[in-house]
């Protein structure tokens, strides 16, 4: 069965557009959990970074007078998505669905199959595609299934800037309704366990899609490979900066071209890489490449692992404790303590450390510059 997407609203997040290539995501081992409370609190809708937050002119490259931590906007990326997905592996797998429904009509992505179809379904695997949550769902053996297709379903979430999965053991058994509050979407296990997905803000872009093939949804056939792959070395790397003069910071967060990372941590791996944001990818030397590798597998396995066994409610403060540059600008930079410099866009900031990526050279900021004209 075709599924038809309604709207892609994320176009504006690069992993999403047109593609044809259909990725599997690669199976990786969860860590033992090492704290699993009974009952997981998920984090209240957090500080968002909204425009108004944003830093005025003034505050670019120089020392902030607010603490850098407050401003980090916690963004699910493939650390966090991937802590999810093993979450969800010890928590929802082996299952069955008693309902899922959503707060609103755009929330959900897909016409058919129904949601309605997902009752009386097992929860059989958790997987990452990207920034992607995947629940794989198969009918239970035995029964045949009351409508819908007779195969394996896919229950696909894209958390957005915003979204939030929020585990919980005793689930009301009412649907979310279309309010101001910041439910998404909640889906019930048979026992009265299962999950809330929730969104701050007023901007609404987390999706949920329900597909028999996870390559049916266009942000994810269109994903590059996975860093975190065994099947990516040095060489893809190589690969995938050939030829491109463009900003290494833009590459990196390409959703097409490198499947996961986002703005926080790409500015983490070009820290660790000691490598300037603005550096053309194709510039980049042999040794670069094989530095910036090493920065960004190690960078996002050490996120991954830091989070390991935290419950969903936790990851949000972990991910926040656990960067060194993104979102601290005017903090000492941890390694040479240097002042964490900012270059801010129009909806994004970068932060960078001067003495670490670009030879003590603060960046030039245009913003700040045509401001200050
Ligand atoms: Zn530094």
């Amino acid at each position: 069965m075709l599924v038809s997407v309604k709207q892609i609203s994320q176009a504006r997040d690069a992993g999403f557009g047109p593609g044809t290539v259909g990725k599997t995501c690669p199976a990786r081992d969860g860590r033992p959990a090492t704290h699993l409370p009974g009952t997981i609190a998920g984090n209240p809708p957090g500080p968002r970074r909204s425009p108004a937050a944003h830093p005025g002119p003034g505050t670019a490259g120089r020392p902030t007078h607010r603490p850098g931590q407050g401003r980090i906007g916690v963004v699910p990326e493939l650390p966090e998505v991937e802590s999810l997905a093993i979450f969800l592996r010890e928590r929802a797998v082996g299952q069955i669905i008693d309902w899922a429904a959503s707060a609103t009509f755009a929330v959900l992505k897909t016409y058919q199959p129904d949601l309605s179809v997902l009752t009386g379904r097992e929860i059989t695997g958790a997987a990452r595609h990207g920034k992607f949550l995947d629940l794989v769902i198969m009918p239970v053996a035995g029964v045949p299934v009351a409508s819908g297709p007779a195969g394996e379903l896919h229950l696909i979430t894209h958390l957005a800037r915003a979204g939030w999965l929020r585990w919980r053991d005793d689930l009301p058994d009412k649907p979310p309704r279309p309010d101001k509050s910041p439910l998404a979407f909640r889906l019930r296990l048979e026992g009265g366990s299962g999950f809330d997905l929730t969104e701050a803000g007023t901007r609404k872009r987390l999706a949920v899609y329900l597909v028999e093939d996870p390559a049916q949804v266009p942000g994810i056939a269109s994903l590059g490979p996975d860093p975190l792959a065994d099947s990516f070395t040095a060489e893809t790397l190589a690969g995938l900066l050939a030829g491109r003069r463009t900003q290494i910071k833009g590459v990196l967060r390409d959703q097409k071209i490198i499947a996961g990372i986002g703005n926080a941590y790409s500015d983490e791996v070009l820290h660790a890489a000691k490598m300037s944001p603005f550096k053309l990818a194709a510039s980049l030397t042999p040794d670069e490449v094989a530095g910036l590798y090493t920065a960004m597998r190690s960078s996002l396995k050490e996120a991954v692992a830091r989070s390991a066994g935290l419950a969903a409610g936790e990851l949000k403060a972990e991910k926040k404790a656990g960067l060194r540059v993104h979102g601290r600008a005017g903090e000492p930079c941890p390694v040479c303590g240097d002042t964490v410099r900012e270059v801010s866009f129009a909806d994004s900031a970068l932060q960078y450390c001067p003495t670490c990526q670009t030879g003590g050279k603060p960046l030039a900021d245009r913003r700040m510059s045509r401001l200050l004209k």
